[in-house]
């Protein structure tokens, strides 16, 4: 259950991943626009998010979720449904134009046994690059950020306000 107005004493180290404390929702922190996190915004539109990830799995890996804490797909009514993947393809044609990925992940994960980090229902829009993986990733075991995310959240940020969402 979603506490919405509880205090947060640590809320950075929560959403750095150090310290998980019962109750707090980091996507309804995103959605009441908390300062420390609010900046991950890029587009909104009928009770719809779309922000950036805190871990991108790649640049521009993007979430669509409603600003309602709710934890099941099938919570959602037909139109709200329609509404999130209305959402999901614009962040698609967004990446396309920007990116111009070769492909995509789409994906939620639902429950707690299904690896979800985040109960808050979100869908995850994962672009995918056929060279992604370098050789520094293969060395180092992890993966290169190749974009400044405040570029990112910058350019993503104008293109959804170019088709109205935001
Ligand atoms: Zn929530």
């Amino acid at each position: 259950m979603c506490r919405r107005n509880l205090f947060i004493p640590d809320k950075m180290a929560y959403t750095k991943g150090k310290d998980r404390p019962e109750g707090v929702c980091i996507l309804c922190a995103i959605a009441e626009g908390d300062p420390q996190v609010s900046n991950l915004v890029v587009g909104r539109r009928d009770s719809f998010i779309v922000s950036l990830n805190l871990y991108p799995y790649n640049p521009g890996h993007l979430m669509v979720f409603p600003e309602e804490h709710i934890e099941d797909l099938r919570q959602l009514s037909e139109e709200r449904l329609c509404t999130m993947f209305s959402l999901t393809r614009m962040c698609m044609d967004v990446l396309d134009e920007l990116y111009k990925p070769q492909g995509y992940n789409l994906g939620f994960n639902i429950g707690r046994s299904s690896g979800a980090s985040i109960l808050h229902l979100h869908q995850h829009i994962v672009p995918r690059y056929s060279r992604e993986l370098g050789l520094i990733d293969v060395v180092s075991g992890t993966r290169v950020i190749v974009e400044d995310p405040i570029i990112t959240k910058e350019k993503l940020f104008a293109a959804f306000k170019e088709r109205g969402a935001i």
